[in-house]
């Protein structure tokens, strides 16, 4: 790490990157703009599990499992939706959140600790310790003071989750497209309306 990092920066060194990822990809799964739901059976989550270099990927991926992943991504989306202020995404922020604290016990993470530091990972194999490194991933963020930047955009015929990298943590479009297709929306609305 250099001194010339600005302070964004320093909240997204490489590992961060790796957590904000991982759980980007995962709420980026959902269909957007009228497009596939990359989670729809067995062999999408085993593929996205294995994408992810994270275990579980395999034959012995079930339906069941399918409809957990579907269940944390509706979650984990909710909650970045709330982060860039969408209002559906804290009126069901509660719900989320509840959903989340009561589903944790089932992927614990355990310290793993050297010279270096410390970090949590996930106490399980397979598929479960697949889900518990999305846990492990939302503790790294938090710890590391990166936890509201991860947001779904605010263009609602985009809705893609992005990490935001704005100095003072405002953005809340993932693209210049989307902040300039929105802001050209919001003034036509003006004048019609005028
Ligand atoms: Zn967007």
């Amino acid at each position: 790490m250099t001194m010339q990092q600005t302070p964004a920066d320093d909240r997204c060194p490489p590992s961060t990157c790796d957590s904000s990822a991982l759980l980007l990809g995962l709420v980026n799964t959902a269909p957007l703009a009228g497009g596939r739901d990359r989670l729809t059976v067995p062999e999408d989550l085993s593929a996205w599990l294995a994408h992810a270099g994270l275990p579980g990927a395999g034959t012995s991926v079930t339906g069941a499992d399918v409809a957990a992943a579907r269940e944390l991504r509706d979650a984990f989306t909710m909650i970045f939706r709330a982060h860039s202020g969408c209002e559906d995404g804290e009126a069901a922020l509660p719900a989320a959140e509840e959903y989340l604290q009561r589903i944790a016990h089932r992927y614990p993470l355990v310290p793993r600790l050297d010279a270096d530091g410390c970090h949590l990972v996930p106490a399980q194999d397979g598929i479960l310790g697949g889900f518990g490194a999305l846990f492990a991933a939302a503790a790294d963020l938090a710890a590391r003071g990166g936890w509201a930047r991860l947001k779904m955009c605010k263009n609602p015929t985009c809705y893609t989750g992005f990490f935001d990298k704005t100095r003072n943590s405002s953005g809340l479009y993932c693209s210049t497209a989307c902040s300039t297709r929105m802001a050209a929306r919001a003034y036509r609305s003006r004048v019609k309306n005028a």
